[in-house]
């Protein structure tokens, strides 16, 4: 497979068939597996290989399908696949460190995963120094030669910040620290992130990856050593794995996934563009509008600018909730990457959680609003926000 194009790699690397041959991928929806012997199953407990399999905490036909498939999307040497985006988020943090070591993180997190950094890291007397992901002179002051890892989200939620990873492997590597990107933002499709320094890759699979918005799922991708050796061991002992159905789901959202992914961000780019200086909007955010503050970045670390957007609509939480009532066909909720529209205002929702300046400080106004973009046809989509912006 090594030697095909990306595309090629979703619809067949990491297939396994049954005795029976099947074309679609089995679901092997079982807890356990029968040995022929006793030997064997002494055997097997010492070293199983990948194809040998002991219970559905430690691995699964139809996971290990996902996992080598998504594997050689990302051009990673191995893969766990988790039962969430924060199963794979905890898992790769909390298997790498211990009391007293040091982190540097960003700033601009996911609001679970600033959750763990913030407050559950800490509590275990893991030291957590927090920093501006855009500003690189800011990660190069918090790095020490006893930092462990750092940690970030490659394109911030909800403001749609780009953090230079290349910048920040730099940095980290210079002082022999690792650097985990939860890239759920950027999509495995549209950035090479292995290639830009990163170490250890997460993805929320709810997301994009299932991208019909089914079932929750995650994974952590690195080296072989570091996902049997360091996440495996966590993982399957602390209980974070992904089912086998949902493994089928996500194995399946993978044969569609460029697919997908190249035409929301088409459609959302269509509609940034169209957008642009609205009189009722006082911004418009995407990674490859000119105008983004880190729009050259974009375009270098990122073939497409992603499938999300957000707009920051004039007169405040009244005029974007009237935006959100008016909406029609885009559905309000949280999730983002399905092929359904969804909007949502993350002051009130997923960053309410957050002090007022706390949210000021990270630009998530209360006219702010994010949209992801499915897989509607455009005019239609951009029937409906224009209609909802008249009435604002
Ligand atoms: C959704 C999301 C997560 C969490 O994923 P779940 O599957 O909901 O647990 C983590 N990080 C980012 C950037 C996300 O968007």
């Amino acid at each position: 497979m090594s030697d095909h194009h990306h595309q090629t790699k979703l619809v067949h690397a990491g297939t396994r068939r049954s005795q029976y041959n099947e074309v679609s991928e089995a679901i092997f929806l079982t807890q356990g597996f029968v040995y022929e012997t006793a030997e064997q199953a002494a055997a097997r407990f010492e070293n199983a290989s990948r194809e040998e399999f002991i219970y559905a905490r430690y691995g699964n036909p139809t996971v290990a399908m996902f996992e080598d498939r998504i594997a050689a999307l990302e051009g990673a040497q191995d893969a766990f696949a988790t039962a969430s985006g924060m199963a794979a988020v905890n898992g790769a943090l909390f298997s790498m460190l211990k009391a007293g070591d040091h982190i540097v993180s960003a700033k601009q997190l996911f609001g679970s995963c600033l959750y763990i950094v913030e407050t559950l890291l800490p509590r275990f007397g893991v030291e957590v120094e927090l920093v501006d992901g855009t500003d690189l002179e800011a990660w190069k002051k918090a790095v020490r030669p006893d930092t462990k890892l750092c940690f970030l989200e490659a394109v911030s939620n909800p403001t749609l910040e780009v953090i230079d990873i290349k910048g920040v492997a730099d940095i980290a590597h210079g002082a022999g620290a690792l650097v985990v990107v939860d890239n759920v933002f950027a999509t495995p499709v549209f950035q090479r992130t292995l290639d830009l320094g990163a170490d250890v890759i997460i993805y929320s699979t709810t997301k994009h990856i299932d991208g019909q918005g089914r079932c929750l799922g995650g994974v952590i991708l690195g080296t072989q050593d570091f996902v049997r050796n360091v996440a495996e061991p966590y993982l399957k002992h602390t209980g974070g794995a992904m089912s086998p159905f949902n493994a089928w789901v996500m194995l399946k959202g993978l044969e569609t996934l460029d697919l997908r992914c190249r035409a929301q961000a088409a459609t959302a780019l269509k509609i940034a563009k169209t957008l642009h200086g609205h009189p009722k909007l006082d911004r418009t955010i995407y990674p490859h509008l000119p105008d983004h503050a880190q729009f050259d970045l974009a375009k270098a670390q990122m073939e497409e600018g992603g499938t999300v957007l957000s707009l920051d609509i004039k007169g405040g939480q009244k005029a974007a909730f009237r935006f959100l009532n008016a909406l029609k066909l885009i559905l309000i909720s949280n999730n983002l990457g399905d092929a359904k529209s969804l909007v949502t205002h993350p002051a009130t929702t997923t960053h309410q959680r957050l002090p007022a300046e706390t949210r000021a400080a990270l630009g998530i106004t209360d006219g702010l609003v994010r949209i992801s973009i499915g897989l509607e046809h455009s005019d239609d989509l951009l029937g409906d926000i224009e209609t909802a912006l008249e009435i604002t």
